[in-house]
């Protein structure tokens, strides 16, 4: 069907006027995208029955990967890409008049995540799959993805995001293999055949509708499924008032909780945690139970991997299945559930960490309360043994102590393997956030630094660079992202470095046009541009970055000879709705752009753009364009970034903490490739233990500071009045426990140092094309490699 531009053309033809009733004159755009979408998905049905039919047959090893998000962006593209037809399709489709960029248009972003957790589920997925591994991600399917963000009047506005409006092409609904979900009620206990079992009763139950997605790998015949979970009402309730019910029911799976680093500690989201978690563990038990007469074994067949702690009730759930269904006893079950599960932590921020109040999770969830208990009782009793009349000790460890559901504890516990996701993060992890659990466990405990699916983010989003990469090394680094490194020989052919430039200059120009569209502001391609794009956090110093540019700006007033190279700045960001400082912070970056943006003093020496919504498919548009990559959380605070490695691999350079993969980024590229400073991250935490720092003393002594943060609350913006007081206070009443003017003064320095590097085209091409060079190691293929082999036990099919 695909294998001519004449065969495509027809088939789809003839497609297009079963499918939509209409002649190909009369058919629109959304026609054209519904036709080719679910001709691809047919296109793929062989091969993805024939992937499942070989796993069913196989004795191998697969994994489960249970995550509550995956920011998935736009699928059609690199669907083509991974089959190999993406050029038939677009020759094609230009024969008929239709362009393929504006079908791609058309898609929604599948924007079911917040950031960084959720887009790195979606690489894994790409990843798993293309090197022909058996790893499937369940997830639910929220209707309504992250929220759409408009800038009005400077504030951030959320609009309910609608990506389901014209239907999902890419999902297969398998009502018959639903699965049910049940709440409340209460749990009886009762003596049968001298065994004590326990019965739910009274329960309500939801019915969990599996909406299963191809995951296509790049060119493979490996096809794995996405299946995401719709929360639909049972067919007869017990529940009285049917119209609740119904609502309570299909919210479960309505919305996307907005936020990526607080525990909101609501009941809803407990009920979507239990939702994915039940329903995953209900089907992969049900898919097992085909091939095998008992569980005895099912922790040599099967691996589940949690994503963060939101699916750790996969632990007492599997426990639940192995013991009240399998009637397994306790240690038996222990045992496989142990051998079954393995867990990747993604933050130490304390107020990431969840912890769910009894009073919520023992009538939500009663027999998995029970079970829970019981863990915590014999872990408990463990700790007890080794330590008698350690109570400080038990108490720091248990899974339940003051009232809360510790989930962390419960992950460590129940799991044979945890890992952190850079190596700093994984050193902070087993040095102090979870210090006693690595004493008791170190064989648990390793590292396997985050990755990205480097198809996506230069093969897809960066044609003209890629084009110019296969020109010159041949086509083998589409399958192997090491040898990007054979571009090191191309480090003093200035002829490369010039051609290099003109792509970058290319990308520039096209999000110059993006930017005109969005905003009105006309940028200078020839300028820096410099980026931070990433959800909007404190700890993320956004508002670093904003104090510098105010501090450049004042100097451009003050001295009217001062000169640095010309700056774009640009930002994206999402703020959770609930966080007020953050919002706070968006406004400030729009009223310091509009101030800068209409100054003429300032002219086409700098402009600072707020790009609103930024999502997946944004991103793609602005790595390709960018010269500097912001990473500047405060140290030891940013468990990898998965952001730095987009840009890298796009050939920006990095300015940064050692922070993060940003120390690995550096290892690979040495220190003359990357622009580093700053507080180290044993630096922050000592002073977080023994104090130290005195913000007011930066405020007063640094008239730079002094100057910008006066400007905060002094009239300088007009019309805002206390606007930034919140902000204000942060730095100077607050004591500023990000270190942003700690390091203010090392960032200032790097900064100038970055705009004397840029005056020089030759050496920062080179710099940038050792960056391209190196990144090969961050495709997430290697971390997948490393997960197969080192957690999982799983290989290639
Ligand atoms: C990669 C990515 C992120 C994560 O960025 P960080 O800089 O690592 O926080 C967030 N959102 C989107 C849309 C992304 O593509």
């Amino acid at each position: 069907m695909f294998s001519s531009t004449l065969e495509f053309k027809n088939t789809f033809l003839k497609r297009l006027e079963m499918q939509c009733g209409k002649s190909f004159s009369e058919s629109s755009s959304r026609d054209h995208y519904q036709t080719l979408g679910s001709m691809i998905r047919e296109f793929v049905s062989n091969d993805w029955i024939a992937t499942n039919e070989r796993y069913l047959a196989s004795e191998g090893k697969q994994v489960y990967y249970l995550s509550i998000e995956y920011l998935l962006g736009k699928l059609l593209r690199q669907n083509l890409i991974n089959l190999g037809v993406e050029h038939t399709v677009q020759v094609g489709l230009q024969d008929l008049g239709i362009d393929l960029d504006e079908l791609e248009e058309l898609e929604a972003d599948a924007g079911l995540g917040n950031g960084g957790l959720g887009r790195l589920a979606a690489c894994f997925l790409d990843s798993l799959a293309s090197l022909n591994l058996p790893g499937h991600g369940h997830g639910i399917r929220y209707k309504h993805g992250l929220f759409e963000q408009k800038i009005v009047d400077g504030y951030q506005v959320e609009l309910p995001e609608q990506w389901l409006r014209s239907g999902n092409v890419w999902e297969i609904r398998k009502a018959d293999r639903a699965v049910k979900i049940p709440f409340w009620g209460k749990v009886e206990a009762k003596m049968e055949n001298d065994r004590l079992v326990f019965h739910h009763q009274n329960a309500e139950t939801v019915t969990a509708v599996p909406h299963d997605m191809p995951v296509i790998g790049f060119k493979s015949k490996n096809v794995n499924t996405l299946r995401l979970w719709n929360a639909e009402p049972s067919p007869f309730p017990i529940h009285k008032d049917i119209l609740k019910y119904k609502r309570e029911t299909e919210s479960i799976s309505e919305f996307l909780y907005p936020d990526d680093t607080h525990d909101e500690g609501k009941i809803l989201r407990l009920k979507q945690q239990y939702f994915l978690v039940s329903a995953s563990i209900q089907s992969i038990v049900r898919t097992y139970r085909k091939q095998h007469t008992s569980l005895e074994q099912f922790h040599k067949h099967i691996c589940i991997h949690i994503n963060d702690t939101h699916p750790v009730l996969a632990i007492p759930e599997l426990m639940r299945v192995l013991i009240d269904e399998e009637g397994y006893d306790w240690d038996k079950a222990w045992h496989i559930t142990k051998h079954t599960i393995s867990y990747t932590n993604h933050t130490t921020l304390s107020e990431a960490l969840e912890k769910w109040p009894i009073h919520i999770f023992r009538p939500l969830l009663p027999r998995i309360y029970m079970i829970v208990e019981e863990i915590n009782e014999r872990f408990c009793q463990e700790l007890w043994e080794q330590a008698p009349g350690d109570w400080q000790r038990i108490g720091e460890l248990a899974i339940i102590a003051d009232h809360y559901v510790k989930m962390a504890h419960l992950a460590i516990v129940g799991s044979f393997s945890v890992n952190g996701v850079a190596k700093l993060h994984t050193e902070i992890l087993k040095k102090r956030e979870m210090k006693p659990f690595y004493q008791l466990f170190p064989e648990k405990f390793n590292n396997k630094t985050n990755g990205i699916a480097y198809r996506r983010w230069l093969l897809k989003a960066n044609p003209p660079l890629s084009a110019l990469i296969t020109d010159s090394i041949g086509p083998s680094w589409t399958y192997s992202a090491e040898e990007l490194s054979q571009l090191l020989k191309y480090q003093n052919d200035s002829s490369f470095l010039e051609q290099l430039l003109k792509i970058k200059n290319e990308n520039k120009q096209r999000l110059a046009d993006i930017i005109l569209d969005k905003t009105g502001v006309v940028v200078n391609t020839g300028a820096i541009f410099d980026v931070q794009v990433k959800r909007l956090h404190a700890y993320k110093r956004q508002l670093l970055n904003v104090l510098h540019i105010m501090h450049l700006y004042n100097r451009m007033k003050e001295d009217s000879n001062f000169s640095t190279a010309p700056r774009v700045f640009i930002f994206g960001a999402k703020a959770s709705p609930g966080y007020y400082y953050a919002k706070k912070i968006i406004k400030l970056i729009n009223t310091v752009a509009e101030k800068i943006n209409n100054d003429p003093i300032v002219g086409d020496k700098m402009k600072v753009i707020f790009l609103e919504n930024y999502r997946v498919s944004l991103a793609e548009k602005i790595f390709p364009a960018s010269d500097i990559s912001e990473q500047i959380s405060t140290a030891s605070k940013e468990a990898s970034g998965t952001g730095n490695m987009k840009f890298m691999i796009n050939g920006a350079l990095t300015v940064g903490t050692l922070d993060g993969a940003n120390i690995e980024i550096r290892e690979l590229v040495g220190d003359e490739n990357i622009f580093t400073f700053g507080l180290t991250a044993d630096e922050v935490l000592h002073y977080y233990q023994h104090g130290g720092y005195q913000s007011r003393e930066y405020y007063h002594h640094d008239y730079r500071i002094k100057q910008a943060v006066d400007q905060l609350v002094n009239g300088f913006f007009p019309g805002v009045q206390n606007e930034f007081e919140p902000i204000f206070d942060s730095l100077v009443e607050e004591n500023d426990q990000y270190f942003v003017l700690k390091d203010f003064a090392a960032y200032t320095d790097i900064q100038g140092k970055i705009g004397e590097t840029f005056m020089n085209k030759n050496k920062w091409q080179k710099m940038s094309l050792t960056n391209i060079a190196h990144a090969g190691y961050f495709s997430s293929d290697r971390t997948i490699k490393e997960y197969a082999d080192e957690i999982w036990g799983i290989n290639p099919l």
